[in-house]
């Protein structure tokens, strides 16, 4: 307790400050109110490789297995550190993480599935959950994606994963709601986007603060990358990162240059098919302040290149309406403070797919990004209606402001099913 408000102002300075702000005062209003975020993110461009619609989980064959055969390559439990979150208690190491959503997996076959996207720079696997009625085929249904854990220190979000892999399979034949929302969709869940830094954090049963991955920077002796400042949309477009290595925001030498973000960003490339991409809206779980917010990043304007009026309006509309069931905050991702190369910004930015930032517990000051143990369960489930909410507009984000025919080619109803967006420009 006694030096917590002091490390929690300095990851909020942190945060808060993108490569030009580590100059700038964090004195503005918005900082004293937003807590040390760091910031959110999300991703951009270039379609290629596209797919073709048969064989769902077909990324990288060679890396697919089944969840259980998933070995972690450097086991290290952060369950059991004892300086790990909470004491210990509840909080799942990334080798635990992976076992979780292997059981999960193998209980519902006939929904869940998982594969390998990638590898992270010390190498641990990458893993996909997707939930699905028939799974192990690509149907032509909206897809969704929910991302978790870019931010190495952000601990809560893979247990929001959890939940939401939990939530899903659980839920499905027994609540009527989710039975539905995983018929209509096909739901993608990335659990740990930054395996090693989260590992890192922890290690020796320390609490580190780290944010980054643990790639050493080029030319220095510094290490990492933020990789929420990595994602090449406006890459360091706009003094919303840093270019320097130690910096907590560095943002690296070229955007994609962290492979943790180059096998998402191919990954989600790799949603295109036809010509058109198929993931429609995506959560990128962070902690902390209790926000969700929504694009731009880069710049406070509320309209910009690719972001219309009326994009705004049906972003602000399910935003609110998400923070009224959980008690979060609604904001432009920008209005915080700005910050470039993120994820949401690539994700809308390049693909018009529906990005939310959500900032999880606490709102500001203790515990900050370590929260106890028995905070988990509260604090995911808490999210609950926001996410199924968030799922029913999924399809199409625009029929929330009424722009279901104009812009989804689909009926205003709530049970409309949701049309194929044409192709991003
Ligand atoms: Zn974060």
């Amino acid at each position: 307790m006694r030096r917590r408000p002091i490390v929690a102002r300095t990851f909020l300075a942190l945060a808060c400050l993108g490569g030009v702000a580590l100059h700038a005062p964090a004195l503005h209003a918005p900082a004293l109110h937003a807590p040390a975020l760091h910031a959110p993110a999300l991703h951009a461009p270039a379609l290629h490789a596209p797919a073709s619609r048969a064989p769902v989980l077909r990324a990288r064959a060679p890396h697919a297995r089944a969840p259980h055969a998933q070995a972690p390559r450097v086991p290290v439990s952060r369950a059991s550190l004892p300086g790990s979150p909470a004491g210990g208690s509840g909080y799942h190491s990334y080798a635990e993480t992976v076992a979780e959503a292997g059981r999960i997996v193998a209980a519902h076959p006939g929904i869940a599935r998982s594969a390998v996207y990638g590898t992270s720079y010390e190498g641990r696997d990458l893993l996909v959950v997707k939930i699905s009625d028939n799974v192990a085929v690509d149907e032509d249904e909206p897809e969704v994606l929910f991302t978790h854990h870019q931010h190495a220190r952000e601990h809560l979000t893979v247990e929001m994963a959890l939940y939401l892999l939990h939530l899903l399979t659980e839920g499905y034949g027994r609540d009527e709601r989710i039975t539905g929302l995983v018929d209509g969709h096909e739901i993608w869940i990335m659990p740990d986007l930054n395996p090693d830094g989260g590992e890192y954090d922890l290690a020796g049963g320390s609490r580190r603060g780290w944010r980054k991955n643990r790639q050493p920077a080029p030319g220095s002796s510094a290490v990492g990358t933020d990789l929420n400042r990595n994602w090449p949309y406006l890459w360091g477009c706009c003094g919303g990162s840093s270019g320097s290595p130690a910096a907590q925001t560095y943002r690296g030498p070229a955007s994609e240059s962290a492979p943790e973000v180059r096998a998402a960003a191919d990954w989600v490339r790799g949603r295109v098919v036809d010509g058109v991409q198929q993931i429609r809206a995506h959560i990128d779980w962070h902690s902390y302040g209790e926000l969700i917010m929504w694009p731009y990043g880069h710049t406070r304007a509320d309209t910009a290149p690719g972001l219309t009026r009326d994009d705004r309006a049906a972003y602000a509309a399910l935003g609110r309406s998400m923070a009224a069931v959980n008690g979060y905050t609604p904001r432009q991702a920008g209005d915080r403070y700005v910050m470039d190369g993120t994820l949401g910004d690539w994700m809308w930015g390049t693909f018009k797919i529906f990005s939310y930032t959500f900032e999880m517990y606490p709102a500001r000051g203790a515990p900050g990004f370590y929260p106890p143990g028995g905070r988990i369960a509260p604090q995911t489930a808490r999210n609950r209606e926001a996410v199924l909410r968030f799922l029913e507009y999924s399809g199409c984000v625009h029929r929330i402001i009424g722009g279901a025919a104009r812009y989804c080619g689909a009926g205003e109803g709530p049970a409309a099913a949701p049309g194929r967006r044409p192709a991003p420009a």
